[in-house]
């Protein structure tokens, strides 16, 4: 007997990948009117604890003021992942101090990697840094970073508006134009001063990574960081000598106003 077709039409389900960017432009308009008056605990309860931006992760460099954000973070779920670019380029000190703060705070660490080939293929010397930075900057981090934010919906970064005068502007959510996911960048200490973020190092006596007290008040990879003075940008210190001022997973003037 021929089955009965006679509803087939009406009866299936269509079959469709959803390509929607997961947040836009307005989903994070939306998130810092949302948040506008509420501390960076509630802010950041409601985000991990309610599920507001979907998976999270924090990307960490572990440098000079990590530990502020991770021990946030870390206070409200210690699960949330915590992606750190293995750069191959780091300072000894910074490995054993993104050590010293996961065991303390107790992180759930994912250390990402360049990939082999591309180093083999583009940087086998190990000097691209020297003569071209932004490349080297997308093989040991741009890359890596993105193919493992593909697993999630949205990522933590420890941007402060006093850092720089390219973060001044920029708002607690905004979307990553990175790549066309549509993912969330969150900047929870957007508004944090250096006296807060010094504050909450005493109040919870946070290790201090032991570069600061060396000159460092931006700590990168070891061939593109020097020492700064006292009184001058503290992010001056990165890639000095070029006209460089964001590592390629920031783009500066790329951030909405809000
Ligand atoms: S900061 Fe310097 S060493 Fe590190 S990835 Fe970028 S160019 Fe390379």
């Amino acid at each position: 007997m021929k089955p009965d077709t006679t509803n087939a039409a009406t009866d299936r389900t269509r079959d469709t990948l959803d390509l929607a960017p997961r947040f836009t432009e307005h989903d994070a308009l939306r998130l810092n009117r949302m948040f506008r008056g509420s501390s960076t605990q509630e802010m950041l309860e409601a985000v991990i604890r309610d599920g507001l931006a979907g998976d999270l992760a924090v990307v960490s460099s572990f440098g000079a003021e990590s530990a502020v954000l991770l021990h946030l973070v870390a206070s409200v779920d210690p699960s949330v992942p915590v992606l750190f670019l293995d750069t191959g380029k780091h300072f000894a000190e910074t490995l054993a101090y993104r050590d010293t703060l996961a065991k303390r705070l107790g992180l759930n660490l994912v250390i990402l990697t360049p990939d082999a080939d591309d180093l083999a293929k583009r940087d086998d010397t190990g000097l691209r840094w020297s003569y071209d930075p932004d490349g080297c900057c997308e093989i040991r981090k741009v890359r890596p970073l993105a193919k493992a934010l593909a697993n999630y919906d949205a990522s933590f970064t420890g941007r402060k508006a006093f850092q720089s005068s390219t973060r001044v502007n920029l708002p607690r959510f905004e979307v990553d134009t990175s790549d066309a996911q549509g993912r969330l960048k969150i900047n929870p200490l957007i508004d944090w001063d250096a006296s807060r973020i010094e504050g909450h190092f005493i109040q919870h006596d946070l290790p201090r990574h032991p570069l600061i007290a060396q000159g460092y008040p931006s700590i990168g990879c070891s061939p593109c960081t020097t020492q700064v003075a006292p009184g001058e940008d503290p992010r001056s210190g990165r890639w000095k000598g070029w006209d460089k001022t964001e590592c390629g997973i920031h783009k500066p003037g790329e951030e909405p106003f809000l």
